[in-house]
């Protein structure tokens, strides 16, 4: 994972940040038409509509609640179901780990997105010791039948794993105790995870490598730029949508019988005015 750069700007259509925003801008008209294509299919045609679950994981300031902001805000919040896991609850302890995730799902026609995820639970988990290894290591393939099954009931998984650099983490790190709009975002319980920056690399190599599969890749994403990261997930999460090919819901009623009636209640209007 060291291999891959975090301040790359693989694919990135314009030459640095000042492109930015005109290419985002121009994100926004096929990203909406599309979501609303599916979001409608949900409406009309539940059992057939696709489902998408956008999932973010990264290391504390790479962004996850930014590409939220920034590339899923593109889209009409009405169709998106924003899940943030944090540790797990006394209730949730005492099921299996996937019984949390599974409820997150999205519905047809939802665009879903996770805010951490089930990968938790082969990264802090595992960094912590949280369970025996045995167990940890049982997950992986647990994640992996998850997941199939997830794509095998028609949801589009999108994994990302937001990048950032250890050098880049202290930056965001230092502007959140320095900049009082900041405070809020600061957890002093992030300088532990810091702490264990090593074995957290180890346990996302990992988790990339052993979930990495046909059915469900894993997509790394640069994110020592913000600008960057937040176009690459918005593309990606474009490109996903493009490809399903979705057409409008055909009607379901007579459309041209319903014009005539209007066109009867526009004319009586008329004679009334
Ligand atoms: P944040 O996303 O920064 O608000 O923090 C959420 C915290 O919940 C992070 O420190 C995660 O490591 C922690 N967390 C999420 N899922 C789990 C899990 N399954 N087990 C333990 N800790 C978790
Ligand atoms: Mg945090």
């Amino acid at each position: 994972m060291g291999s891959l750069d975090p301040r790359a700007k693989t694919g990135f259509p314009g030459k640095d940040k000042k492109d930015a925003a005109k290419i985002a801008d121009e994100m926004l008209a096929p990203l909406s038409d599309l979501q609303e294509r599916i979001f409608a299919r949900g409406r009309s045609q539940p059992e057939t509509a696709p489902r998408v679950l956008l999932l973010l994981q990264g290391m504390d300031t790479s962004g996850k609640g930014g590409v939220i902001r920034h590339a899923v805000g593109m889209v009409d919040p009405q169709g998106t179901r924003i899940h943030s896991f944090k540790a797990p609850t006394k209730e949730e302890l005492a099921h299996d780990f996937l019984w949390r995730i599974e409820k997150q799902l999205p519905a047809p026609g939802i665009i879903g997105v996770f805010d951490r995820s089930q990968y938790e639970d082969v990264l802090v988990v595992r960094v912590n010791n949280l369970v025996p290894q045995e167990e940890w290591e049982s997950r992986y393939e647990r994640i992996n039948a998850f997941e199939a099954d997830c794509v095998a009931k028609g949801i589009t998984l999108i994994k990302c794993f937001l990048n950032v650099s250890y050098e880049e983490q202290l930056e965001r790190l230092r502007e959140r105790v320095e900049r009082p709009d900041k405070y809020w975002k600061y957890n002093p319980g992030d300088l532990d995870d810091r702490a264990q920056w090593p074995a957290f690399q180890e346990a996302y190599a990992d988790a990339l490598e052993r979930c990495n599969t046909d059915v469900s890749p894993w997509y790394v994403i640069p994110a020592d730029r913000k600008w960057y990261r937040n176009w690459a997930v918005a593309q990606l999460l474009l490109e996903h949508l493009e490809a399903m090919g979705l057409e409008w819901p055909a009607a379901d009623f007579d459309v041209e019988a319903e014009k005539k009636k209007l066109d009867a209640l526009q004319a009586e209007a008329e004679r009334e005015a």
